[in-house]
């Protein structure tokens, strides 16, 4: 039974990967079967990569131009579940933004993430707003929700409908972390009550103001994806958080360039050719 549907789901994310391909031209992703290799600190790369429509039921995909709306089957099917959720939720046409690359690898901007197709930024901009025209997709700006001073949120931005998407992006399955800004986790934790085990999943980081980054769990037949170690125990509310405000009043540190870590062996095929 369980065969069966491992089977239906792999010729399921053949045909997509085949149909994908074509519309993607000669730099479009290596047909499926899928194929992870890396992880989120590693670098890395993608096979049998998907994409994610520009439109669908409860999003828009935007920054087209870039081409980095392609995932794992699985990340596409989350996200587009996750803005039919919203839809139902009454919540505004959500905002799609980096995937990856069709083969994965290095993105313009030196993200050492979103190489291998499992993670997603989507915005936390929750103002009602009408769809954006094909235009403005590739120009939108997304508006942060965080003080320019990073300390705390900007009440201007921010609204409770912030926290129940990110509420409801935690409960997607797979979810590994969701990064944010440490001014909005730090929101959440005065903000949320009852069931508050979700912010276990909610994690503070540099940037992401704008958006969420949801870092989806490695599948489980795909050995050669490295699955970081699940975040601490707790809701996070705690000395950690407050590390990173306490790293706004820290004289700056002279850090040697920023150099990403070289692509693993196995991406040499993936990234190199068909
Ligand atoms: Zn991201």
């Amino acid at each position: 039974m369980i065969l069966h549907r491992v089977a239906a789901l792999l010729a399921m994310a053949v045909l997509y990967a085949g149909v994908a391909a074509a519309m993607a031209g000669p730099d479009g992703p290596v047909p499926g079967p899928l194929h992870i290799v890396g992880g989120p600190n590693t670098g890395g790369c993608i096979a049998g990569a998907v994409s994610l429509p520009p439109e669908g039921p409860g999003f828009q995909t935007i920054h087209l131009d870039r081409s980095a709306f392609w995932g794992a089957p699985q990340t596409i099917a989350h996200l587009e579940l996750f803005g039919r959720e919203a839809a139902a939720a009454g919540l505004p046409t959500l905002l799609m933004e980096d995937i990856s690359r069709s083969r994965g690898g290095p993105m313009p901007g030196g993200h050492v993430s979103h190489q291998i197709g499992l993670d997603a930024d989507v915005g936390l901009d929750m103002r009602a707003r009408p769809p954006l025209s094909s235009s403005q997709r590739s120009t939108i700006e997304l508006r942060g929700m965080v003080r320019p001073d990073g300390r705390d949120i900007d009440p201007g931005a921010w609204s409770p409908a912030v926290t129940s998407l990110l509420h409801m992006a935690s409960a997607l399955p797979d979810v590994d972390r969701i990064l944010v800004n440490p001014a909005i986790k730090q929101q959440l934790c005065r903000e949320v009550s009852g069931d508050r085990s979700w912010l276990n999943l909610i994690r503070p980081w540099y940037g992401h103001a704008a958006h969420m980054h949801i870092r989806f769990r490695c599948p489980a037949d795909q050995v050669d994806c490295v699955q970081a170690a699940p975040p601490p125990p707790g809701d996070g509310c705690d000395a950690t958080l407050q590390w990173w405000f306490d790293q706004l009043d820290a004289p700056a540190k002279p850090s040697a360039p920023y150099k990403p870590p070289p692509a693993p062996i196995a991406c040499k095929a993936i990234l190199g050719g068909g």
